[in-house]
């Protein structure tokens, strides 16, 4: 396929509203296309080089960008930049600035998706001393032979502003859609990303070797598997319950979660989010190395600064500080982690991800027998509810959250939140016991004080999983410094989109709707009924149409913006619903 004529399907994806018509012409996409092309157009769908975990930047700012549009046509920096104020968006200008040029490319449309992304690629992987000039050069020469249309796509990607409103539930029912012939084998790609955390290796895999390879789609060392996630139950009766009467009960530790991979002495460790910390952890992977006994292997834990002396959890602020990009060592000797290992996925290079809980636990405990600084999870296996609770109560006087409940025949259910794993957290009177992340999907001007912030809160929304949109579910306006609402600001001016964007559900309106791509946490006092809001948003008994809404909300955190998130991941609409039913079970249960 020509990238022209993938840029013609992108004009056509921004123009259309419906996520269904999306999904029919990006299987048209996937149909036209070359099967040895995919994997290119998928990650060139996503704004991206390579799968995130791999961490491949373009290291091209704006400027840069600008000063290759410059070179491509002719005009000045000046000129380039003054286009983009007018049209606020870099792509357009860059349109534009091809459609006034005198400057003729001599090969126009001629380039091929996978050429382009070669291209693009070897850009990105320019370093050292007189890359910056390279990049711009490089960038140029591709601009330079491109038509207006294709220059638009080919100056958004570096900055990943493509902004074609692609989830990733909505490219992998158009994969299932182009090589099934049905929607419905969505769930075996879900599962099949779950275990790989690549969309491009999927779509090639469905492509050039069918829906059978991946339906039986293995774990492969050292590509992250999306993390298996738990979910809430207010109280000790409600969880053995759901788990059928008994269930393994671990204490729960808020640190930095690990996914460590180890073959030999090659050591690779995961976040949550699937970016690559290894560099952060020397202390980890030492001990990865030298005290497992056990090889070929992925674990699941929990890391967390720990005092050998008095046997003390250390408090979150304290095992934060582990997170940095200098004087590592120096913070690893300070500040030592150990890592509460409470899953074993693979061991041996076989895997483990559908054996029951109870019989990867064994796994693990053996592999890690005799570590300091690895060690299972502390746990009880309960069918008694009272006892349940005197486990909880003692694990928040060790300063841990909390207890995460798992039952003992479930499989290990790669990103997704589901009653095999349940945590219970202490909940604070007037308080959710559970913060939120939520997605950015507009801001307003500030007024009064805020005036000369011009900025005045912003409109948050879940995700809702099954309709893959994000419903609003409060307008934000407290817990802001000073120094956030700036970067929000700046950050945010910089998303601004023209009308409510595609994927966005909403009634309200605020001054500046903002291409859904940040998450940010919030603190509530409590969920309430909202006839503003969209999450969750349904017919009252009184007839009336409600969603939910957070009474307080208040900013949490450090960093304004949630790096390690990406919108699919924020809090979701279901979540909301059951954390409202949770509360007013408290609510009852208080009374
Ligand atoms: P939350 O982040 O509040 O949704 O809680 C789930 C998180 O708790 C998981 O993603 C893990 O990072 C963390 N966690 C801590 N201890 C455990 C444990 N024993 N089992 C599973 N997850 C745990």
């Amino acid at each position: 396929m020509l990238f022209g004529e993938l840029s013609g399907y992108y004009d056509r994806l921004s123009s259309i509203s419906s996520r269904l018509e999306m999904i029919e012409l990006m299987s048209e996409v996937f149909r036209k296309a070359d099967k040895g092309e995919v994997k290119s157009i998928i990650y060139i769908t996503q704004g991206v080089l390579a799968p995130p975990y791999e961490g491949v930047e373009f290291g091209m700012a704006e400027k840069m960008v600008e000063e290759s549009i410059a070179i491509a046509t002719g005009f000045s920096k000046e000129d380039v930049e003054k286009e983009y104020r007018k049209q606020g968006d870099m792509g357009q200008a860059a349109q534009a600035l091809k459609e006034k040029t005198r400057m003729r490319p001599m090969r126009a449309g001629r380039l091929s998706v996978n050429e382009f992304y070669e291209t693009m690629g070897k850009i990105a992987g320019m370093s050292g001393a007189g890359s910056k000039e390279k990049k711009i050069n490089a960038l140029a020469a591709v601009i330079g032979a491109s038509s207006p249309q294709e220059a638009k796509y080919a100056a958004k990607y570096p900055l990943d502003e493509l902004r074609l409103g692609l989830g990733d539930a909505t490219m992998l029912e158009a994969l299932s859609l182009a090589y099934t012939q049905s929607r419905e084998k969505k769930a075996a790609l879900e599962n099949a990303y779950n275990i790989c955390s690549d969309l491009g290796l999927v779509g090639e895999t469905i492509a050039l070797k069918g829906i059978q390879a991946i339906e039986r789609f293995k774990v492969t060392l050292f590509k992250p598997i999306r993390p298996a996630l738990a979910e809430r139950l207010p109280t000790a009766d409600e969880i053995l319950e759901k788990m059928h009467g008994k269930a393994a009960v671990e204490q729960k530790y808020d640190g930095f979660r690990c996914q460590i991979h180890k073959e030999g002495r090659r050591v690779r460790i995961f976040s949550r989010r699937l970016e690559d910390t290894t560099e952060m952890f020397p202390d980890l992977v030492k001990a990865a190395i030298e005290e497992i006994r056990g090889d070929k292997l992925i674990i699941d834990g929990e890391a967390l600064a720990y005092n050998d002396e008095t046997q003390e959890f250390l408090p979150f602020q304290e095992t934060i500080q582990r997170k940095r990009k200098h004087g590592i060592a120096e913070k690893a000797a300070e500040l030592p982690l150990h890592l509460f290992a409470f899953d074993i996925m693979m061991l041996d290079g076989e895997d483990l991800m559908a054996k029951p809980y109870h019989e990867r636990r064994e796994a693990l405990e053996r592999v890690l027998k005799g570590s300091m600084t690895l060690q299972p999870s502390t746990r009880i296996i309960t069918s008694e509810p009272k006892e349940l609770e005197e486990f909880f109560e003692r694990s928040i006087e060790n300063g841990l959250e909390g207890i995460v409940a798992k039952e003992l025949d479930s499989r290990y259910i790669a990103g997704a939140r589901k009653y095999s794993w349940i945590k219970m957290k202490r909940s604070y009177k007037g308080e959710l016991s559970d913060t939120v992340d939520l997605v950015v999907v507009g801001y307003y001007r500030g007024k009064g004080m805020r005036s000369e912030f011009k900025f005045g809160g912003l409109l948050c929304a879940t995700y809702n999983e099954k309709r893959d949109v994000f419903e609003t579910v409060s307008r934000l306006g407290s817990g802001f410094t000073e120094a956030q609402m700036v970067e929000l600001k700046r950050t945010l001016a910089k998303q601004v989109v023209k009308g409510r964007p595609v994927r966005v559900d909403a009634i309200v309106e605020p001054d500046f709707w903002v291409y859904p791509k940040y998450v940010v946490t919030v603190k509530a006092d409590e969920i309430t009924k909202s006839p503003t809001h969209t999450c969750g948003r349904r017919k009252q008994e009184d007839g009336t149409e409600a969603g939910f809404a957070l009474r307080f909300p208040r900013l949490v955190g450090d960093e304004a913006i949630r790096k390690d998130k990406s919108p699919e991941e924020a809090t979701t609409t279901k979540e909301i619903s059951e954390m409202y039913e949770n509360q007013k079970r408290v609510k009852v249960a208080d009374s």
